[in-house]
């Protein structure tokens, strides 16, 4: 059904949160509805700065070209906004120095381009453009409690809204579940008669650690910035280093197995000190912190299925984090959420019924479908970890591990399989193009010489062309 056509004049969408699963959905949404509010509980700065309902936000976040692509795509010249107030367009083979357990990643123009920004500032931008609808309705400070029922039982009518003392129902045609992986749909769900989704969680104990410094005065390097890859479990720390507005770096440091990066600044310093190269150390050395170090471990994979249940009632669903919430290291989570913003538009399009009845589980269904083989890419990852919880290694994910290493120690030294690999990572191509013959022989080859693994634990000398050359 295209619901601006069949509903009232007045047909209205809640979204309840306002972060960037909220705020892409509330745009695909006036395709279909008159009007649109988003519910959120903080207070929305207008300054592009930290608010409390995305505590994650303090952490490096990498926009993938996927997701770079849906933006530009929703909101026209976006990208050259973005970079006219301070974001960096990186392109991911040339400009990032990317040093993989197996040596330093072949560099080269590839156009993948990565939006480099605070998470805050990539949210504030994009809230920005959202004021331009008139259709759009913020509705600030105010938490959703619960869901209101229709007297059958079967059809969500909107949203018990919660403003300082006062609760009060906001009534709408469709409301959408965009409040992160802490929602409480399903307890929601469970009030009004109907079962949980089950849930799966994953975690492989992975902690950040981030921290924003001035560039330093003078610096000479070849690229713009720089990637640190684990190899869990022989090399389990990792980090990056990536420029944000404002002409500063942000540097995120990532643990798994429980070794967290530390919060004290020795510590945090030591952290660096240790990993595969000396290069990040060598740039913080030269540069002025800016913030305080902050700690980040809410990175479970968590997964609610929706789609399994045998009944959900109409004129309700849930997408983004809410419904599907990976591990980080793979920097998928703001693309999936403009993924499944796509895809709710597609689906209402093409939903050819008067009314919405039986939509709810059609869309679930095909979120799950669509989230799958990102959810497999994450929590592969996370199987290498020894203390993952929630999963254990089978033995195609172990062959998936020895494979993925084979591949990833071929970006060192083959264009072809970086730009694959660089693909696949970025959602532009699935990861099936991973067992392309001209990729699958050279494993093969690698599997015969054997070693690869041990190169990872040896240590790498720095190639010359990444020395950090500081003339102030
Ligand atoms: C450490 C870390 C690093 C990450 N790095 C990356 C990365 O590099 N790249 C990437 O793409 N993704 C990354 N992510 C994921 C990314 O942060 C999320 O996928 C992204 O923020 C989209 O999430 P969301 O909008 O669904 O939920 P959230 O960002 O969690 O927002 C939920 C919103 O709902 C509001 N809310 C909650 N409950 C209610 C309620 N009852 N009523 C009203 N409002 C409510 C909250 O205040 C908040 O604004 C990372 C995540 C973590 C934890």
């Amino acid at each position: 059904m295209n619901a601006q056509n069949n509903l009232s004049h007045n047909s209205h969408a809640i979204v309840i949160g306002g972060s960037m699963t909220g705020l892409l959905t509330a745009r695909i949404l006036i395709n279909h509805y008159n009007r649109v509010t988003i519910i959120e509980r903080d207070r929305l700065p207008d300054q592009p700065i930290y608010r409390p309902g995305v505590p994650q936000s303090r952490q490096g976040h990498v926009l993938l070209e996927r997701g770079r692509a849906i933006l530009e795509e929703l909101f026209p010249g976006f990208q050259e906004e973005i970079v006219a107030r301070g974001a960096h367009p990186l392109d991911m083979a040339e400009d990032l120095a990317w040093l993989t357990p197996f040596g330093w990643g072949i560099r080269f123009d590839l156009n993948v381009i990565m939006l480099s920004c605070s998470r805050f500032f990539l949210e504030w931008n994009v809230r920005r453009r959202l004021n331009a609808f008139p259709q759009i309705k913020f509705q600030q400070g105010s938490e959703v409690k619960g869901l209101l029922m229709d007297a059958e039982g079967v059809l969500v009518t909107g949203a018990r809204v919660r403003t300082g003392e006062e609760e009060k129902p906001l009534f709408a045609d469709l409301v959408v579940d965009a409040s992160g992986r802490n929602s409480k749909a399903p307890q929601w769900l469970e009030q009004l008669g109907y079962l949980p989704p089950q849930e799966t969680i994953v975690t492989a104990h992975i902690g950040y650690a981030s921290r924003v410094y001035e560039f330093p005065e003078g610096l000479d390097a070849d690229w713009k910035g720089f990637l640190v890859q684990t190899l869990p479990p022989y090399q389990p720390r990792g980090g990056f280093l990536l420029p944000i507005e404002g002409n500063r770096w942000l540097v995120t440091l990532g643990g798994g197995d429980g070794d967290y990066p530390p919060g004290d600044e020795e510590a945090f310093l030591e952290f660096i000190r240790t990993l595969p190269t000396p290069v990040m150390y060598d740039a913080i050395q030269k540069a002025k912190a800016r913030s305080p170090i902050y700690c980040y471990r809410g990175t479970q994979n968590h997964l609610r299925q929706y789609d399994r249940l045998s009944q959900l009632p109409d004129g309700f669903v849930a997408l983004g984090d809410s419904v599907c919430a990976f591990n980080p290291i793979y920097g998928q989570g703001m693309t999936a959420a403009a993924l499944s913003a796509l895809l709710l538009d597609r689906t209402l399009k093409a939903w050819q019924k008067d009314s919405l009845w039986g939509f709810s589980l059609h869309f679930q269904k095909k979120l799950a479908k669509e989230n799958a083989p990102l959810w497999e890419m994450a929590t592969t990852e996370d199987c290498r970890y020894q203390t993952v919880v929630g999963m254990s290694p089978t033995p195609s994910v172990r062959f998936m591990h020895g494979y993925m290493d084979r591949v990833v120690a071929l970006t060192t030294e083959s264009v072809f399989v970086r730009q694959t690999l660089l693909n696949v990572f970025n959602l532009l191509t699935p990861a099936i193009a991973l067992f392309h013959p001209k990729i699958l022989l050279r494993v093969l080859k690698k599997v015969l010489l054997g070693g690869v693994r041990d190169r990872a634990k040896a240590s790498k000398p720095l190639p010359s062309q990444f020395k950090l050359q500081n003339h102030a």
